[in-house]
C-alpha cells in the first residue's frame, strides 16, 4: 500500500467514526470513539506514514512482533508519542518483554487472575514511579472455543480483583472480538450487545461510572455499528493498511502430496530417497500397481498414498486394501462415505479411522473436480475465488460444527498456483509436473 492509500484510508475510517458517533443516541455522545490502528504484519513505514497523519494508538497481537517493532530505531525516532495497545493472547512467561517495551500503553488482553496478578507484580519493575498500567479484560462474548477471554458470568470476579487486589493496574475497560461475519442487518450484533451488558454489570456491582469503563469492540468489518451500540474503542486493520497475509496460517507447514501419476516407480523411489512421503495417484489401478510394487514395498515402506481421483463404489476395496493407503481426499456423496465408512474395518488396523477429505466443486464447473478449480486463474486478477470459496467452506463448517480450524486442512494449490495456494491457507498442496516433469496428454 503506497503512502497516499494509508493516508487516504485512515482519513475515511475517523470519518467514518466521527459520523457513526454523530449518530449515537444523546447519552452515548461523552466521548470521541478512541482509533486504535492494527499494524499487525505491516512493515514499519506505513505504521510511521500513520503516525504522521496524525495517529497515536496502535494495536499489535503478537509480542515478537510488537517487540521488534517498538524498539525499531524509525518508530523511536519519528515517533516517540506512540501509544501500543497489545490486543493478543498473552502469556505470562512474556510478560516481562511486553512490559519493558518503550510506549507500552494498553494491555487489551488480560483474561485471567493468573495474569493480573503477574502483570500487577512486575509493572513497578519497568513503569514510571507509581504508575499504573492500563488493562482492559477481555471477554470471549460469542463463547468460541477458538477465541481467549473470559465467560461473561466471569467478569464481575475479574473486574472486581483486578480494581481491589491489584494496585498497579488502571481497568481501563472491557474488549471483546466477537463472532466473525456478523452481517448488521441482523440486528445488534450479539457479542457488542453482552460486551455492554458486562459493562452494567461490573457498574452496578463494584460502583463504577460507566462512562469510566471504555468498551473495545468492532474492527474494520462492522466498527461503525460497533460505535452505534456504544464502543468507544474500536481496533482496525484492514481498513487502514489493506488485506493482510493470515500470520496464523504460518505456524502449520503446508504439506507436500508428489502427483505421480503416470510417472514410473524409480522416480516415486527417487523421490522418497530425498525424503519425500506423500504421494498421490488418481487412477485405481495404476495406484493398484504402484503400491503393490516390490520395490516400492521394499524401499518405500514409509509411503503414504493419497487417492486424489475420482472413486467410484465398486472400486472401494480394492482402494481400502491397498499397502499404505493413507487419505481418500476425494469423497463427494453421502453413499461414498457410507461405504468407506462400512468397509474400512475390514481392511484397517483395529480402531482405527480412515482419513478422508470432501471435495468441493469450488469453480461449478460440470466437469469441474475436487478443489481443482479453473485451470490457468492468474494471480494478477486477485485472490484466487477458487481458493477463497474452499476457505469458506472451512469456515462454515467450523461454525456450523463447532469444529477448529486448524484441524481441518485444505488440499488446493499444484505446480501452476501452490504458492499462491498457500497464501491464501493451503495447507495440502499436490504437485505434480514441477517435481516429476511434465506429462503426456492422456488421450
Ligand atoms: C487483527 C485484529 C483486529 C483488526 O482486524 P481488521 O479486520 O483487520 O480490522 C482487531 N482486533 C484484534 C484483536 C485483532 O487481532
Ligand atoms: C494431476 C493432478 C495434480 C497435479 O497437477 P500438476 O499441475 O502436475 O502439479 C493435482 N491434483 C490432482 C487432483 C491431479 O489430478
Amino acid at each position: 500500500m503506497s503512502e497516499a492509500d494509508v493516508k487516504q484510508c485512515l482519513k475515511v475510517v475517523l470519518e467514518k467514526i466521527e459520523q457513526a458517533s454523530l449518530k449515537r443516541p444523546q447519552e452515548l455522545q461523552y466521548v470521541q470513539p478512541r482509533l486504535v490502528a492494527v499494524s499487525k504484519t505491516k512493515p514499519v513505514d506505513l505504521i510511521v506514514q500513520a503516525y504522521e497523519a496524525g495517529q497515536r494508538h496502535f494495536g499489535e497481537n503478537y509480542v515478537r512482533e510488537l517487540e521488534e517493532k517498538a524498539n525499531d530505531p524509525v518508530i523511536l525516532e519519528k515517533c516517540n508519542e506512540i501509544r501500543w495497545h497489545f490486543i493478543g493472547h498473552l502469556q505470562t512467561n512474556k510478560i516481562n518483554k511486553v512490559l519493558s517495551l518503550p510506549n507500552i500503553y494498553l494491555i487489551e488482553t488480560v483474561d485471567s487472575e493468573h495474569l493480573a496478578t503477574t502483570l500487577n507484580k512486575n509493572w513497578p519493575k519497568f513503569g514510571p514511579p507509581n504508575s499504573k498500567l492500563k488493562v482492559m479484560v477481555q471477554i470471549n462474548t460469542s463463547g468460541e472455543e477458538d477465541k481467549n477471554g473470559i465467560s461473561p458470568s466471569e467478569v464481575v470476579t475479574l473486574t472486581k480483583y483486578i480494581i481491589n487486589d491489584c494496585n498497579n493496574l488502571h481497568l481501563d475497560g472491557l474488549m471483546t472480538i466477537g463472532r466473525f461475519g456478523y452481517k448488521a442487518e441482523n440486528g445488534p450484533n450479539p457479542d457488542f450487545v453482552s460486551l455492554k451488558n458486562c459493562r452494567n454489570e461490573i457498574c452496578q456491582n463494584l460502583g463504577l461510572n460507566w462512562k469510566k469503563v471504555n468498551l473495545s469492540m468492532g474492527m474494520s468489518d462492522g466498527f461503525e455499528h460497533a460505535i452505534d451500540l456504544g464502543s468507544t474503542n474500536v481496533r482496525v486493520g484492514t481498513a487502514i493498511f489493506g488485506p493482510r497475509l493470515k500470520k496464523e496460517l504460518q505456524c502449520v507447514q503446508p504439506r507436500l502430496v508428489a502427483v505421480s501419476k503416470t510417472k514410473p516407480v524409480d522416480l516415486i523411489v527417487q523421490a522418497y530417497e530425498a525424503g519425500q512421503r506423500h504421494f498421490g495417484e488418481n487412477y485405481v489401478k495404476e495406484l493398484e500397481e504402484k503400491a503393490n510394487d516390490p520395490i516400492i514395498l521394499e524401499k518405500c515402506n514409509e509411503i503414504r498414498w493419497h487417492f486424489i481421483g475420482h472413486l467410484q463404489t465398486n472400486k472401494i476395496n480394492k482402494i481400502l486394501s491397498l499397502p499404505n493407503i493413507y487419505l481418500i481426499e476425494t469423497v463427494d456423496t453421502e453413499k461414498l462415505a457410507t461405504t468407506l465408512n462400512k468397509n474400512w474395518p475390514k481392511f484397517g488396523p483395529p480402531d482405527s479411522k480412515l482419513k478422508v477429505m470432501i471435495q468441493v466443486n469450488t469453480s461449478g464447473e460440470e466437469d469441474g473436480l475436487m478443489m481443482i478449480g479453473r485451470f490457468g486463474y492468474k494471480v494478477e486478477d486477485g485472490p484466487n475465488p477458487d481458493f477463497v470459496c474452499l476457505k469458506n467452506c472451512r469456515d462454515e463448517i467450523c461454525q456450523n460444527l463447532g469444529l477448529d480450524w486448524k484441524e481441518i486442512n485444505l488440499s488446493m494449490g499444484m505446480s501452476d498456483d501452490f504458492e499462491h495456494a498457500i497464501e491464501l491457507g493451503s495447507t495440502n498442496v499436490r504437485v505434480g509436473s514441477s517435481i516429476f516433469g511434465v506429462r503426456p496428454k492422456k488421450e
